[in-house]
């Protein structure tokens, strides 16, 4: 196994990364390790094993207790993602939504403080978690040149996506990171994968994955993940013990089975997911706007190439024939399935508005006739094809 300080090209990496011991195990392909709880050495061991686990530190010889402390299967995708993201550790959770939940708890409980920056567009989940304060905590949105004025003594977090849900819009982390300066920074990299940008190289503290999406990337896992440092990645544990929302063991067996194919996957749907933006951009009808990083003026601040290696597989059109033509176009899609979710393997279409952002503040709501596509593995032609017949009827 190559060692992490990253001379290794990133595909290699993610397709031996947590799998070091195998070998030693005398096994080719992880196993799986579904114990709800653990045989205890004795009371002093297993209660001095619970203690640590509870803590937030990783299981060593001592066992691990009950899988809502430890499960050696989560753990290795965990390891393996932030070998991905160039992180030390990395922390699984039930949910791309359980994963924030436990950031913000863990933010607030480390700074002693209830104030949130956050920085719009957003996904609609984490703009409703932050919006309503569900988990005690005030939130200011703001736009990213205005974090510095945002932030005050009692602000304990800055949130920030890029490229953001649904709209595309970037941002530079590196800006953000110095105008907060002592506030730990959390990038939600659900769009760009560690294949595309690694968040905690430009000073990131917490780099966030809805993994349902790219890095389980087949549409069959529901997971979440925080790839930080030591401390941080402590701080998250006692708040997945004590809040429960853990990784499936399967969930942590399929989306590390999936990591090796990540770059591979990224990088084809990019490549189509270009060709579609400048097809949707110049010639297909009926079309108003294209949201792309790749197009003409989609990179204002040149941030592809300085911080994100490409453009990404996902884009926003906006159509000349309004909502009537958004539900039009959802109904005679046949190769874009009509869904939520993105990342995966198909193609995807959905209307923002009504679904993944319906939740958000009217005022900051995406507007109602942006549809947005989740490019996956099929050709180019016809996913094309596709797109063609369903704007053309989109009256
Ligand atoms: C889907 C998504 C989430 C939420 O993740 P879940 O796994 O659905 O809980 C968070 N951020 C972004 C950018 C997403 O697309």
């Amino acid at each position: 196994m190559p060692d992490q300080t990253f001379q290794v090209d990133i595909r290699t990496l993610a397709v031996h990364a947590g799998r070091q011991d195998l070998t030693e195990l005398g096994v080719h392909a992880p196993p799986i390790d579904l114990s709800s709880t653990y045989p205890l050495p004795s009371i002093a061991d297993g209660g001095l094993a619970l203690e640590e686990l509870a803590g937030g530190s990783p299981a060593d010889a001592k066992g691990a207790v009950y899988q809502r402390l430890w499960n050696p299967t989560v753990a290795r995708f965990e390891q393996s993602l932030a070998a991905l993201e160039r992180t030390e550790q990395a922390v699984g959770f039930a949910s791309g939504m359980a994963a924030m939940t436990a950031a913000i708890l863990a933010a607030r409980h480390h700074n002693e403080g209830s104030h949130v920056v956050a920085i719009r567009p957003l996904y609609g989940g984490t703009d409703h978690v932050l919006a309503t304060g569900l988990l005690g905590t005030e939130t200011t949105f703001c736009a990213a040149h205005e974090v510095a004025d945002a932030i005050g003594p009692e602000t304990c977090l800055v949130v920030l996506e890029t490229p953001a849900n649904p709209t595309l819009e970037m941002v530079d982390i590196a800006a953000v990171v110095r105008a907060a300066g002592t506030r730990p920074v959390l990038v939600d990299n659900t769009f760009a994968t560690p294949v595309l940008q690694r968040p905690a190289e430009f000073g990131a503290a917490m780099v966030l994955h809805s993994a349902t999406k790219y890095l389980g990337g087949h549409g069959d896992v529901l997971a979440g993940v925080v790839a930080c440092d030591q401390q941080w990645a402590q701080a998250l544990r006692r708040v997945r013990v004590v809040t429960g929302g853990v990784m499936h063991p399967l969930s942590g067996y399929l989306l590390h089975r999936s990591l090796p194919t990540l770059p591979l996957r990224v990088r084809a749907q990019q490549e189509t997911a270009r060709q579609l933006a400048d097809y949707l951009a110049t010639e297909a009808p009926g079309v108003e706007r294209v949201f792309y990083p790749g197009l003409p003026g989609g990179d204002p601040e040149e941030l592809i190439g300085r911080q994100l290696a490409g453009p990404g597989a996902m884009i926003t059109i906006q159509l000349a024939a309004g909502t009537s033509g958004a539900e039009n176009v959802t109904n005679r899609c046949r190769l874009f399935g009509h869904a939520v979710s993105l990342g995966g393997v198909d193609s995807l279409i959905q209307c923002p508005a009504a679904l993944t952002h319906r939740v958000v503040d009217e005022q900051a709501r995406p507007a109602a006739d942006l549809l947005r596509l989740s490019i996956g593995l099929e050709a180019y032609e016809d996913l094309r094809a596709d797109l063609a017949q369903a704007l053309g009827q989109q009256a």
